[in-house]
């Protein structure tokens, strides 16, 4: 098996698309067509993470946040990030990052999160924009089935919990084949008029190109007429953030020592309490002051985040408490969440938790 098969492994679930734009995502050092030897999977591939994976004989290091995240001029071993890179590339080991393609998925960062906290009707705070397509083309009546079982085939028409969904309606094509055209139906310099099915289906933007593949491929005409539309309604299931309900309200200083013990923390940092129960919990894992007045927006009691400076603890206003747990702490989940995910797909190698915490942060 090689490096690259894994990550296609990663990214059948997980596509790099839905990434950031700021972010650095995939395969970061390392060679794609390599052999594995076997997956180390870690928060953050820092350079004892290097070491683990060379005393474990393992050369592809999945790691959560991307160890190279800015563009460097030179490489010469004088920081933290520089000599991991330099040690995994000496050492063959292959590093690969994640990080928001995995946070933008329903079921990642934050979904994990809201799960261990035992959040109910869940969903996306944040949607992402421009996730959801939409392609039209006309076939020949005849020929319409086979079209459409083919763009299924290739994910087009899954909503929610439905799959194969599309809408259909007859009309009146015409086409003129012109001189070294080869038409499936028609003739050289006449124009010709057939009955069509118009098809539409919508489809998660990643998919494009597959099920672009798969209609072009079926299709019977020489020119497949086809339209790609990018949607204004947004994917459920892609974006930042998840927004619940706990089962019953409860006491704002009894959900908070909750939490403490659930995530296992030392401490919160949070902005006043407001004296009535939560119902309603927005949570971010990693820096989330970004969704601060989304959460308000959205009717949240308290949002559950990290890395929030002394100005953001007054944004909640008298609505929403803001609790900072800690970017690792939010985030701690994520690391078995892969080991699980991979274990599942890789049954041949070895496929191995890093035993080091890389949180750089600690409390006295
Ligand atoms: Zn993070």
């Amino acid at each position: 098996m090689q490096i690259r098969e894994v990550i296609q492994l990663i990214e059948q679930d997980i596509p790099l698309s839905y990434a950031e734009d700021f972010d650095n995502v995939g395969l970061l050092t390392g060679n794609p067509e390599a052999t594995l030897k076997g997956v180390l999977i870690t928060h953050d591939a820092i350079e004892p993470v290097i070491d683990e994976a060379i005393a474990k004989d393992l050369n592809f290091i999945v790691s959560f946040h991307p160890i190279l995240f800015k563009g460097i001029k030179s490489l010469t071993g004088k920081n933290y990030v520089e000599k991991a890179l330099i040690k995994a590339l000496k050492n063959d080991i292959a590093i690969y990052a994640i990080h928001t393609a995995l946070d933008n998925q329903s079921f990642g960062v934050s979904g994990l999160l809201a799960k261990h906290l035992g959040l109910l009707n869940t969903r996306v705070l944040i949607p992402q924009s421009g996730t959801l397509r939409q392609l039209v083309t006309y076939v020949p009546i005849a020929d319409a089935e086979k079209v459409r079982q083919n763009l299924f085939k290739a994910g087009a028409g899954t909503i929610g919990k439905y799959d194969q969904c599309s809408f259909n309606i007859q009309g009146t094509g015409t086409y003129r084949p012109l001189e070294s055209a080869q038409p499936y139906l028609g003739e050289i310099g006449q124009r010709h008029v057939e009955s069509e099915e118009r098809i539409s289906v919508i489809f998660p933007r990643h998919l494009q190109a597959e099920i672009v593949k798969h209609l072009l491929m079926s299709h019977p005409y020489e020119e497949v007429a086809y339209e790609v539309f990018t949607l204004e309604n947004n994917h459920p299931e892609i974006g930042m953030g998840i927004i619940g309900e706990l089962p019953v309200p409860v006491d704002e200083e009894d959900y908070l020592k909750t939490l403490k013990t659930t995530l296992n923390l030392s401490c919160i940092r949070h902005s006043a309490l407001r004296g009535k129960p939560l119902k309603k919990v927005a949570v971010l894992g990693g820096s989330g002051s970004f969704g601060i007045d989304m959460a308000k927006a959205a009717g949240a009691d308290i949002y559950i985040t990290s890395d929030l400076k002394y100005h953001d603890f007054f944004r909640g206003e008298s609505q929403m408490i803001l609790a900072d747990v800690g970017h690792y702490e939010s985030e701690q989940y994520t690391k078995m969440f892969l080991f699980e995910q991979l274990t599942k797909k890789i049954r041949n190698f070895a496929v191995a938790l890093s035993e080091i915490n890389t949180n750089p942060i600690n409390y006295f």
